[in-house]
């Protein structure tokens, strides 16, 4: 049998992805245990942003260093990670944001007005408040992120359903699966909707929230523009105060969402199913007043799982148990490679950075 490699890492979302090729990247060897298709989890579906705005400071750090972790993986795998088309925000909370990133120094961020908007968001309508580009960010291309990545690790990521993660009497870390038991220096959990439950295991109660979501996803009128932000909306003119949307790859197609979910119950069940649809009614609705550049019957809805911390929809943490690590959050995909480079190290031993120990409450609004 091969020698059992350094590290497991369970799931093979973008997080575990970014971990694993994190690790494998300081020449560490790793094994990536997948219960399902790498990136079937809250990975799923085309296109996130990636944005610099957050409410908390060091936050905003943290991503100003993940987008250069995206171009240099873009540069070596040899494909486009993020689009260079900027992410437009409307909005009262548009100054306070803005003046968070220009304190923070090297971010390509400014107000926008009107003329510009039309030109970056040719979908939109007429709007007239507050209104700011990040030009640092863009659309994320996620299925080539996840392919690209579940590619370059190739047969590190195997198919098999984690049961339990624990400590050893001998300093190591057990993993049992569905095809055995095997023995590692240490593990990473990134197991997305499953990882509090996996924590539980060892003693760890992680405050996850687990929540229902919906996104849209809108033919765009005419032929796709040839450049088109992201946007976030939380402006209320046309009926909603939080509201995302991003462009699929070629711009033919605008994916819409709320950013309010639906909360379920502990075992995962829901309360009341028909909030759900009521999000994606509002959803469409919106897409009417804002967005008359799309088409407004919707070609796909994206139902998912999302996980978040009480202190942030944005907020994240690595909790850690004898050698264990567990990543937690929401918002994950723009994170997901520094957090990676963060996770390997830790799982290398370097320490876990203090802003990802939970205490450090990494996103909440300062
Ligand atoms: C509609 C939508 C829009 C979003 N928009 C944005 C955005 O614009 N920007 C942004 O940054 N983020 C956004 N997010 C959030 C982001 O997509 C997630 O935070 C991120 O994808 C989480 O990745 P993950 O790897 O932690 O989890 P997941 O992708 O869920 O991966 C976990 C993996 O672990 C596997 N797994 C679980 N248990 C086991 C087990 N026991 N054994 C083996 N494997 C296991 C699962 O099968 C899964 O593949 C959005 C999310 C959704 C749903």
């Amino acid at each position: 049998m091969d020698r059992v490699p350094e590290v497991a890492v369970v799931g093979a979302g973008i997080v575990g992805l970014c971990t694993a090729y994190a690790l494998a990247e300081r020449g560490a060897s790793v094994r990536v245990y997948e219960s399902g298709v790498p990136g079937h989890g809250q990975s799923s579906g085309q296109s996130r942003i990636f944005r610099h705005a957050h409410d908390d400071p060091r936050l905003v750090e943290f991503t100003r260093q993940g987008r250069a972790v995206w171009d240099e993986w873009a540069d070596r795998l040899g494909t486009e990670l993020v689009s260079r088309d900027g992410v437009v925000a409307l909005g009262s909370a548009v100054p306070g944001r803005l003046r968070i990133l220009q304190d923070a120094g090297g971010i390509p961020v400014r107000t926008v007005d009107s003329a510009e908007l039309r030109a970056r968001m040719p979908m939109l309508a007429d709007y007239e408040g507050p209104a700011m580009l990040d030009e640092g960010g863009g659309a994320i291309r996620t299925r080539a992120a996840i392919e690209t990545l579940a590619g370059a690790l190739g047969d590190a990521v195997v198919t098999e359903e984690v049961i339990s993660v624990h400590p050893t009497d001998h300093g190591t870390v057990e993993v049992l699966s569905a095809a055995g038991r095997e023995e590692y220096a240490t593990a990473v959990v990134c197991a997305g909707l499953h990882t509090a439950r996996m924590a539980r295991g060892v003693g760890l109660s992680l405050p996850v929230r687990p929540a229902a979501h919906v996104r849209l996803t809108f033919q765009v009128r005419g032929a796709p523009p040839e450049r088109v932000a992201c946007l976030q909306d939380s402006s209320g003119d046309f009926g909603e105060t939080g509201v995302y949307a991003a462009p699929y790859p070629g711009n033919g197609r605008y994916a819409v969402g709320l950013s309010q979910t639906v909360e379920v119950r502990e075992d995962g069940s829901f309360a009341d199913p028909g909030e759900l649809v009521a999000l994606n009614e509002r959803a469409r609705a919106y897409v009417s007043r804002a967005l008359p550049g799309l088409d407004p019957e919707p070609v796909e809805y994206l139902h998912c799982w999302v996980t978040s911390l009480p202190w942030s929809e944005d907020g994240m943490a690595v909790w850690e148990a004898d050698g264990i690590f567990f990543a937690a959050g929401h918002n994950l995909f723009k994170q997901a490679p520094r957090l990676g480079r963060a996770l390997a190290g830790a799982a290398l031993g370097e320490g876990l950075e203090d802003d990802l120990r939970p205490a450090a409450e990494l996103g909440r609004p300062r």
